[in-house]
């Protein structure tokens, strides 16, 4: 075992620490207040490679491994969650999916510009009956000859409106079930294609989370990734390892959170003394970087796995499982500490402890990811 990051993983750590709390930080109460995306970030971001990290340098990507981008997303989202999401997003669910089962003119029409962060993606599975269930599609993409016409509806997209690439999971051939459903690239302005209004969330409220709305939008053939009947494995795939990205998210929010909790407990003096000298906060520190660390060799462990090319199904889902245990106890224990500065915006532990909720809900709740590892588990 080698617990030692490279010189390279190193650097990009530390590039991705200092463009959170030099371009993040400044205005995220704000953002968070107001709902706003955040647009010259997710820019940047583009620039300095972290929007296609994975992704082969010929398509336009970084040609990191999974372990850089797990370090990116936990040095991001230890201050602003909502920019993380984004770029999880674009990463591991837009960009890993078309490169990995797009063909070669999907890739140069596409990819080029999702790695490089000239435009960003969106994954569409999810639908008002469709969540945990994700077999239960009821969007169609019914097959024309040489195009499919889409219909339906897809809830809780994000990136839903700032996206110009969608990857949307729909229903091709009913009789067939899942078995039947397809994935089509569809473009944002192909007529017939609404965006629904942008939800009012607990968390996250930088991001743009939208239902999307399809009425006989014409997607060409050459738009399915992978074959016809692939769409469910491709979704399914795909989503093996952004769980990966979700859990270092996750992992991100905890520790930011307890950095700030650790911090604020030497400087504030209650009883003549600075906080931390009294056992039961200590203790809770302590408990705190106990279970941070923990996940953290869950979520690197998940990341070398998908790097050795073994199969990640049960290390991402027990990294997201545990991970986003930990980002909700620890930034209510960090609320805590804070005692009434807690509770207020300036100290942004609040906002972290709402952040955090999501992490256990998108990308498959805690209860699906239970069922990822008791199958996995009990299946030997
Ligand atoms: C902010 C946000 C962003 C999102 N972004 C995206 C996105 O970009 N793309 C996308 O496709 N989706 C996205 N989602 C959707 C998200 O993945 C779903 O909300 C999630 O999968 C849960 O589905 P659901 O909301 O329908 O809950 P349900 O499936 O209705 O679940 C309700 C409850 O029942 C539990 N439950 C369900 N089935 C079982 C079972 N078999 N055993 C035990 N418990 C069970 C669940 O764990 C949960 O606690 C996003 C959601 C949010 C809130």
């Amino acid at each position: 075992m080698n617990f030692t990051l490279t010189e390279e993983q190193e650097m990009i750590k530390q590039a991705a620490k200092d463009f959170a709390h030099a371009e993040l930080l400044p205005g995220i109460i704000e953002r968070d207040e107001k709902q706003q995306f955040p647009s010259e970030q997710v820019k940047k971001m583009g620039e300095l490679g972290f929007m296609g990290m994975m992704v082969d340098p010929e398509y336009g990507g970084s040609g990191l491994d999974t372990l850089s981008y797990v370090l990116t997303m936990e040095e991001l989202s230890k201050i602003d969650a909502s920019s993380s999401v984004i770029v999880s997003v674009n990463n591991s669910l837009v960009c890993y999916g078309l490169e990995s089962f797009g063909s070669e003119e999907q890739k140069e029409k596409y990819l080029k510009k999702l790695a490089s962060g000239e435009i960003i993606g969106a994954f569409c599975l999810s639908e008002p009956e469709a969540g945990s269930d994700a077999t239960s599609q009821k969007t169609t993409a019914i097959d024309k000859g040489d195009h499919y016409v889409l219909n339906g509806t897809k809830n809780w997209i994000t990136n839903g409106n700032s996206a110009s690439v969608y990857l949307v999971i729909a229903q091709t051939h009913i009789e067939k079930g899942y078995k039947g459903i397809n994935a089509l690239i569809v473009e944002k302005g192909m007529p017939g294609f609404e965006i629904g209004p942008k939800e009012n969330k607990l968390g996250i409220r930088g991001s743009d989370t939208h239902s999307l709305i399809f009425n006989d939008v014409k997607i060409p053939k050459e738009n399915r990734i992978g074959e016809d009947g692939f769409g469910f494995k491709f979704a399914m795939k795909t989503l093996a390892g952004g769980r990966i990205g979700i859990a270092a998210q996750a992992l991100g929010i905890a520790a930011g959170a307890y950095e700030l909790a650790k911090n604020y407990s030497k400087e504030r003096r209650a009883f003549g003394t600075e906080i931390a000298n009294h056992q039961a906060i200590a203790f809770k520190l302590a408990d705190m970087h106990t279970q941070i660390e923990a996940a953290r060799y869950l979520v690197y462990k998940a990341a070398w796995d998908k790097d050795q090319g073994n199969n990640y199904d049960i290390s991402g889902a027990m990294a997201k499982l545990y991970a986003s245990q930990v980002a909700m106890e620890t930034t209510v224990e960090a609320v805590q500490i804070f005692g009434g500065n807690g509770f207020v915006k300036e100290y942004h532990v609040e906002r972290m402890m709402r952040d955090a909720k999501i992490t256990q809900i998108y990308e498959g709740t805690s209860e699906i990811q239970k069922i990822v590892i008791s199958r996995n588990i009990l299946k030997n």
